[in-house]
C-alpha cells in the first residue's frame, strides 16, 4: 500500500478545461523518432500514459517551413497532412486516461532553415546558432503578423490532431524566449523594456488560444533564468517579473532554467532537484499549475515540492524515460521497483544520433514499436530450458533478470564477491556513484525470483560450464582495456617502453595507480573514461596532462551535454588539456606525441601513461566452448562480443531474454508515397 505521505502526488490538478488525474507531468522531450517514425513515437508516449503520467507531452513541433527544424528529428505542423501522425499519438495517450500535450515551436536563431532554405526570421540580424553560414532577418511587422497566422493554423491542426493541451515554447531554441530576452536588441514595441519584449509570447499564447478554441488548455515553457549573468534574464528580476506580467494568461507554467545542458545536467555535474533555488516564490505570483523538472526519482523530494508550495506538478523527461511506469510504482507502494534514472543522458545522444531513443536503465524504450518491447512485461517462457549465464555485468544482470521474468530456471555465477561487474567498478570513481543504480534496480528484482540463482566468487571454466549441464548457457564475461594502445588513432600496437610505467582504466580502478608526479592520460575512447581518470588523479596530487587525438576533450560528451562541464572542472582542477594530439610511442621517461593534423611530433616528459584507448573482449571462453561438439546451445552478449557503453551491454541482455525461443522482429515504418501536398508559405 502506498504511503499516505505520498497522496498529496495522486491529486487531480485543473488545467484550463482539464483535470489531471495526478501531479505527474512529461514535460516535452526528443525522442529521435518523432515524425520520420511516428508509430515507435506513438507506442512510446502512450506507455508513459498507461504507467501513470497524468500529462504526456511531444518534443518541439514546427508550426511553419521558415521555421524548419532539420536535420533534427522533431514534429511538424505545416498543413492538414501532418495532423494523423500526431492524432496516432493523442489516441495512444487518451487510451490510458491521460491528457495529450504539443510543443508548438519556431526555432529562429536557432536554425538555418536547412530543409527548406526559406531565409530565417528572428528578432534581429545575427548568424544563426552553430556554425552554419547563414544568418536570421530581423522580423518586421508584416512577419511578426504572418507568424502569429502561422502559430494560430498549427493550433487548428493541434486541436484536430486531438490534443488536449498546446504548449508555447519560451524555450533558448525558440522565438519567443528569444525577444524576451534582454539579449533581443530591437528598437520597435517588440525590444528594450522587458513589457516590450515580452509582448510576442503574450500574443502567441493569445492566437493558441484562439486557434485551439474553448476546449483546449495553454501552457506556456519558458526559461526563468538564462544563466547568462547580467547578459540574460534572471529569475531575481526579468524572470519572475514576465510570470508577473502573463500570470494568468496559459493554464499552466512549466518552467526551465539556462540551455539544455543547464536543464538537464547529468548525475556527474549535478544531483536531482538542482532548479529548486530557481523555482521558488514562482507560485507567489500565479494562481496557474507550476510546473518544475530535476531529474526527480525520491517520492519524498516530490511530495515536499508540492507540500511545500514550490510545484504543482512534478515534470519529468529523463525519470519517465528511465521508468515509464515511475507514476504508478509509488501509487501502488512499490517504491523498490521504480527504476531510477542514473543521469547519464545517453537518452539525450539518440536526440542527436537521430535514432530511436535509448535509455541505459530502460533497454525497452525506442523499441517498443519495432521491437514489441515493454517496460514492464515480457512474453511467458517458451519451454523448461535451464539457462546458465557467466558474469554478473550489467548485460548478465538484465539478461537473468528478463529472463527469470520470463519464468526461465536461471542460474547466473559471477566470479567476483560482487555483483555489477564494470558498473560496480567505475561507480568509485569521482561523481558516477549513481550509476550503481543500474545494478541495484536488477540486484532486487532478481532477489524477489525464486527460479533465479546467484553464485558469487564463481569464476566458471569452459569444464565447469559443460558440467553444469543447462540447456543454454550466455556468456556475458565482459571486457578489459588494453594495454597496447590500439584505439581509434592507432590499429597497430604502439612501441612503449617497459621502463615507462603503464597503467589502464582497469588498473586505476582496482588501485594500483601512478605514484605521485608527472601523468599523462591518453584519451583515445573520447566518452567519460579519460577524463574521470584524469579528474581522479588530480584530486590525488598527480600534474596530469590529458591528451587525445580529437578535436575536444571527452568528444562524444558533447551529445551528453557534460562536455563544458567536463572541461571546467579539470581545468579548475588544473589539469593540462591537450587536443588534436595522438601518442606515438614512449620510452623510460617520454612519451612521443604527434598533431593528428600535421603529423609534427613533440616530447612530453612524463612519469607514467595512463591508456584510455580500446577495450578487448573477453572472449576465450565463447571460442573453447564453441570448438566442443555435443556440448550446449552457447551465446555471449555485452562487452564480451563487443565492448561499448553501458546501455549496450543493458540492451544486449534484454534482447536475448526477448528473443530466447521466440526469434526476433524488427519493424520499420515506410514513407508512404501518398498525393503530397503544396501550400503557399506566405498567406
Ligand atoms: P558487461 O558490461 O558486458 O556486463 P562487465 O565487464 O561489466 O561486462 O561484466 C562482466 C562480469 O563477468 C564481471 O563481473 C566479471 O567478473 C565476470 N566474469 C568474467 N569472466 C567470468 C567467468 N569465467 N566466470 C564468472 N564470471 C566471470
Ligand atoms: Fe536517465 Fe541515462 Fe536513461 Fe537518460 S539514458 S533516462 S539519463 S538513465
Amino acid at each position: 500500500m502506498r504511503d499516505p505521505r505520498f497522496d498529496i502526488l495522486f491529486e487531480p490538478v485543473k488545467i484550463g478545461p482539464h483535470i489531471a488525474r495526478n501531479r505527474f507531468y512529461q514535460t516535452p522531450h526528443c525522442n529521435g523518432m518523432g515524425n520520420l517514425r511516428p508509430q515507435a513515437h506513438a507506442r512510446m508516449r502512450g506507455i508513459k500514459a498507461e504507467g501513470g503520467w497524468a500529462v504526456v507531452n511531444t518534443e518541439h513541433c514546427s508550426v511553419h517551413p521558415t521555421g524548419d527544424l532539420m536535420p533534427e528529428v522533431l514534429q511538424m505542423l505545416w498543413d492538414d497532412g501532418d495532423i494523423p501522425p500526431l492524432a496516432l499519438m493523442c489516441d495512444a495517450v487518451h487510451e490510458h486516461g491521460s491528457l495529450a500535450g504539443v510543443q508548438l515551436a519556431y526555432p529562429a536563431n536557432y536554425n538555418g532553415n536547412r530543409l527548406t532554405r526559406e531565409v530565417p526570421l528572428g528578432p534581429m540580424d545575427r548568424p544563426v546558432s552553430g556554425y552554419h553560414p547563414v544568418q536570421v532577418r530581423a522580423m518586421d511587422k508584416s512577419d511578426i503578423r504572418n507568424l502569429r497566422d502561422w502559430w494560430k493554423a498549427a493550433a487548428i491542426r493541434a486541436r484536430k490532431a486531438g490534443f488536449d493541451i498546446i504548449n508555447v515554447d519560451s524555450n533558448f531554441s525558440t522565438i519567443a524566449f528569444q525577444f524576451l530576452s534582454p539579449r533581443n536588441q530591437r528598437s520597435d514595441e517588440y525590444g528594450g523594456s522587458l513589457a516590450n519584449r515580452v509582448r510576442l509570447l503574450k500574443e502567441l499564447i493569445e492566437v493558441s488560444r484562439e486557434g485551439a478554441g474553448e476546449g483546449v488548455a495553454i501552457s506556456v515553457r519558458l526559461i526563468v533564468d538564462e544563466l547568462f549573468g547580467d547578459q540574460g534574464l534572471r529569475v531575481a528580476d526579468e524572470g519572475i517579473e514576465a510570470i508577473s506580467m502573463l500570470a494568468e494568461l496559459p493554464d499552466l507554467w512549466d518552467l526551465v532554467v539556462g540551455t539544455w545542458a543547464d536543464d538537464s545536467p547529468t548525475s556527474r555535474f549535478a544531483p536531482e532537484n538542482d532548479h529548486e533555488p530557481f523555482m521558488l516564490g514562482i507560485k507567489s505570483v500565479t494562481t496557474k499549475p507550476v510546473i518544475g523538472v530535476g531529474r526527480f526519482t525520491s517520492p519524498d523530494t516530490m511530495a515536499s515540492l508540492v507540500r511545500r508550495g514550490v510545484l504543482d506538478m512534478i515534470g519529468a523527461a529523463r525519470p519517465s524515460i528511465a521508468d515509464p511506469f515511475l507514476p504508478k510504482k509509488i501509487e501502488e507502494g512499490r517504491y523498490e521497483d521504480i527504476r531510477e534514472c542514473i543521469g547519464c543522458n545517453i537518452c539525450v545522444s539518440s536526440h542527436f544520433a537521430m535514432v530511436n531513443l535509448r535509455c541505459t536503465q530502460n533497454p525497452t524504450i525506442g523499441d517498443e514499436w519495432r521491437r514489441g518491447w515493454h517496460p514492464e512485461r515480457i512474453g511467458p517462457a517458451k519451454s523448461e530450458k535451464s539457462v546458465l549465464i557467466v558474469g554478473g555485468g550489467p548485460a548478465g544482470l538484465e539478461c537473468a533478470r528478463a529472463l527469470g521474468q520470463r519464468g526461465y530456471r536461471v542460474t547466473l555465477a559471477e566470479s567476483e564477491k560482487r555483483l555489477g561487474g564494470r558498473v560496480t567498478l567505475e561507480a568509485e570513481l569521482p561523481c558516477l556513484r549513481e550509476w550503481l543504480r543500474v545494478r541495484d534496480w536488477r540486484v532486487t528484482q532478481i532477489g524477489k525470483m525464486p527460479n533465479v540463482d546467484v553464485y558469487l566468487s564463481s569464476e566458471l571454466s569452459a569444464e565447469d560450464i559443460l558440467e553444469f549441464e543447462a540447456d543454454q548457457v550466455v556468456l556475458a564475461t565482459g571486457s578489459s582495456w588494453r594495454k597496447d594502445g590500439i584505439g581509434r588513432a592507432s590499429h597497430r600496437p604502439l612501441p612503449l617502453s617497459s621502463l615507462m610505467p603503464l597503467y589502464t582504466p582497469d588498473d586505476i580502478m582496482r588501485g594500483r595507480c601512478p605514484p605521485p608526479g608527472d601523468v599523462l592520460v591518453y584519451d583515445d575512447d573520447h566518452y567519460y573514461m579519460g577524463a574521470v581518470i584524469a579528474e581522479k588523479l588530480a584530486y590525488e596530487g598527480a600534474q596530469v596532462t590529458l591528451v587525445t587525438p580529437a578535436a575536444d576533450i571527452s568528444a562524444f560528451t558533447l551529445n551528453t551535454l557534460e562536455n563544458i562541464r567536463t572541461v571546467r572542472r579539470l581545468q579548475g582542477l588544473g589539469v593540462r588539456m591537450v587536443t588534436h594530439t595522438g601518442l606515438n610511442g614512449t620510452d623510460g621517461d617520454k612519451a612521443t606525441l604527434y598533431d593528428v593534423r600535421t603529423g609534427v611530433e613533440t616530447i612530453l616528459d612524463t612519469d607514467a601513461v595512463v591508456l584510455v584507448t580500446a577495450r578487448q573482449p573477453h572472449g576465450g571462453l565463447f571460442a573453447e566452448l564453441s570448438d566442443m561438439s555435443g556440448g550446449p546451445a552457447v551465446s555471449r552478449i555485452g562487452d564480451c562480443e563487443a565492448p561499448a557503453a553501458i546501455f549496450q551491454a543493458v540492451w544486449s541482455g534484454r534482447r536475448f531474454a526477448e528473443e530466447f525461443e521466440v526469434g526476433a522482429t524488427f519493424r520499420r515504418e515506410r514513407i508512404d508515397l501518398a498525393p503530397s501536398s503544396s501550400f503557399d508559405l506566405v498567406p
